[in-house]
């Protein structure tokens, strides 16, 4: 077992077993190996872990914001050094090629640890008059104990991503990644302990949608934050509201990426291969209907076959592999039901749309086209690499039909029109709109969907709200007006 990690779980500031947890076995998606055991948290973990979360936050929050901020400075920089060992460790968990996951993970994950240690600092309240020389001042005061549940594509920067603002605001954290990818966010909670955060500060509890809906219904727990699917942001959004607990939605995504004839070509089919095959399409933010204007149709697909045919595939732990496995053969079924789909449907498959006859989870890079708004592949969620290129003639009818979905995750425009550029940004039904960009998200920039994909915002200022309570403070200053 490559890759087996001290035990299952990282509680109270220690390594933590208990085999009588169901299994959770690790695979690597490459090859099907089997890299790691672990096992669920069974109810007396679960405890342990809110308990050291409950005690742990109270003397947290009582530091110096700036004291805060030091230790996720500290854990950035562990990070960083560590980067090659650990972007290995997220290749193995999640199959994506570490020529990815050596610039988009442990690094993205640092990124957010380093804005929050200095944002720490500078949250304040406000002093509001009201009035006979009254005021009310206001105190920004975090939640408490956090809950964060992962999805399984990111699992480095998803505990990153929740555990940075969680503690920066004075919260501690309970986190639960996707039982399909136990292993990277164990190296942030032991991580976290070297750069000084307090035992019981960001605790790891393995399991699957029971342990996390333990967590959730916990009467210790003031916040979930969710990174996840439609379906399971449903049940844990409702789960959350019996106990009237603040809530973060990061749920799935069937983005438009609209190009206009006047794009620059190999940008825009740059920008559209970024946002279908990195991390072999597993990437919520996808921009998985791409709406191509008829006049530049022709050109845009000749290019986007030639160079989608030229990715590298193969083993994601060489550097020069573009293109790695999906997830789990489950996983792989799913997609390769939505490409039969699409064909049975009447979509012209340009590229792609095979498995590949080798060891491990792994497919095609797959295009279709002349794909209709009515075809399952145009409407449907496929979280795998199969782009749906779509024709459209106006801008009024590539915003409409953007727009026509239940998704609001993100969008993106390739024009060399900067009116109409921002006309469609400002019109776009999504939290993200990317200009002659795509899929970039820095941790400076709020982050998170409108419609079904998602409530809340991660990263940037708007982390804020999302991660601490106000409370206003009457100071009264003259005698007390009472009719009694
Ligand atoms: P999933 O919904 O199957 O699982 C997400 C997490 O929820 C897992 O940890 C799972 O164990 C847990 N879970 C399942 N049922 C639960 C329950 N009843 N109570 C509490 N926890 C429960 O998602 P996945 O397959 O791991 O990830 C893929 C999905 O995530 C896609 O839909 C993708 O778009 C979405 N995603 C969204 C973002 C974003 O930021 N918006 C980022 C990455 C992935």
């Amino acid at each position: 077992m490559r890759a087996q990690p001290v035990a299952s779980h990282f509680i109270d500031g220690a390594y933590v077993e208990d085999t009588t947890g169901a299994p959770i076995l690790c695979t690597y998606a490459a090859t099907g190996e089997d890299i790691a055991r672990l096992h669920e948290a069974t109810p007396p973990l679960i405890e342990a872990a809110m308990a050291a979360a409950a005690r742990a936050q109270i003397a947290w929050a009582a530091l110096r914001p700036v004291e805060r901020g030091r230790v996720l400075h500290k854990a950035a920089e562990i990070i960083r050094a560590r980067n090659r060992e650990l972007s290995e460790l997220e290749t193995l968990d999640t199959g994506k090629p570490l020529q990815e996951t050596l610039v988009a993970d442990a690094s993205s994950g640092a990124d957010a640890l380093e804005y929050f240690a200095g944002f720490a600092a500078t949250v304040t309240g406000q002093t509001v008059p009201v009035g006979g020389g009254d005021f009310v001042y206001t105190l920004r005061e975090p939640l408490g104990v956090c809950v964060g549940i992962g999805a399984w594509n990111y699992p480095t920067q998803i505990a990153c991503w929740k555990a940075a603002p969680a503690l920066a605001f004075g919260n501690a954290m309970v986190f639960k990644p996707s039982e399909v990818t136990p292993l990277c966010a164990l190296k942030i909670a032991e991580i976290l302990i070297e750069a000084g955060a307090p035992p019981g500060l960001f605790n790891v509890v393995q399991g699957r949608g029971a342990v996390g809906g333990a967590l959730v219904t916990d009467p210790r727990t003031a916040k979930v934050s969710l990174t996840g699917s439609v379906p399971t942001g449903r049940k844990v959004y409702a789960a959350a509201a019996e106990g009237i607990r603040n809530v973060t939605m990061e749920l799935g995504g069937k983005s438009p990426l609209i190009v206009f004839d006047d794009a620059s070509l190999e940008d825009a089919v740059g920008a559209a291969m970024l946002g279908n095959f990195y991390s072999s399409g597993q990437i919520c933010s996808n921009g998985t209907r791409v709406f191509v204007q008829k006049g530049i149709k022709a050109r845009f697909l000749d290019r986007l076959k030639a160079r989608t045919e030229a990715i590298v595939i193969g083993e994601p732990l060489d550097e020069a592999t573009q293109f790695g496995p999906m997830i789990t053969a489950d996983h792989l079924d799913k997609v390769m039901g939505y490409v039969e789909r699409g064909l049975a449907e009447g979509a012209t498959l340009l590229t792609g749309g095979a498995r590949l006859n080798r060891p491990g989870t792994y497919m095609q890079p797959t295009v279709f086209a002349d794909v209709t708004d009515t075809m399952t592949i145009a409407r449907e969620e496929i979280f795998g690499p199969v782009m749906a290129v779509l024709d459209f003639e106006t801008e009024d009818e590539a915003i409409r039909r953007a727009n026509a979905t239940e998704f609001g995750l993100a969008a993106g425009v390739f024009t060399a029109d900067l009116a109409r550029a921002h006309r469609v940004a400002a019109r776009v039904e999504a939290g993200t709109c990317w200009i002659n960009a795509y899929n970039l998200t820095p941790v400076e920039a709020p982050f998170g969907g409108s419609k079904l994909s998602g409530v809340g915002r991660e990263n940037g200022h708007a982390a804020l709200e999302y991660y601490t309570q106000v409370k206003s403070v009457y100071v009264g200053t003259g005698p007390v007006d009472s009719p009694y």
